[in-house]
């Protein structure tokens, strides 16, 4: 897997994009294509919903393995901010380009969240 922009790297201490409860009306962190500047989004409850898989249904598995070596998640499984690791993937509809998502998400008490956008990166391909 060959990243060709990273809009966001990884790091270790991060303010939550999203907190349940604090920021309901922000639906999604909103980022712009490196290629043709169209606005895109990543939806913090998917990345919530799917915080037990690690990843969305528009991830492959194979991918999934991919995107864990590239951001280096190890056997323990945890994203850079000591979460849940979640991928997702957010296509560009003007450009046809493609975008992987890396999300740590933390669940700080029963059923609220925090979501940590750790990862946005385009496609080499
Ligand atoms: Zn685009």
């Amino acid at each position: 897997m060959k990243m060709k922009v990273e809009i966001i790297t990884p790091v270790y201490y991060k303010k939550p994009d999203f907190i349940t409860g604090e920021s309901e009306k922000r639906k999604q962190y909103l980022f712009k294509c490196a290629a043709c500047g169209a606005e895109l989004g990543i939806d913090f409850q998917k990345q919530i919903q799917n915080c037990w898989t690690g990843k969305t249904d528009e991830v492959t598995d194979r991918e999934h393995e991919e995107l864990k070596a590239h951001y280096g998640i190890g056997s323990s499984n945890k994203s850079h901010e000591g979460g849940l690791p979640v991928f997702d993937k957010v296509a560009c509809t003007p450009c046809s380009g493609q975008y992987y998502t890396y999300s740590g998400v933390n669940e700080f008490s029963n059923s609220t969240f925090t979501v940590q956008i750790q990862g946005i990166a385009k496609d080499g391909k």
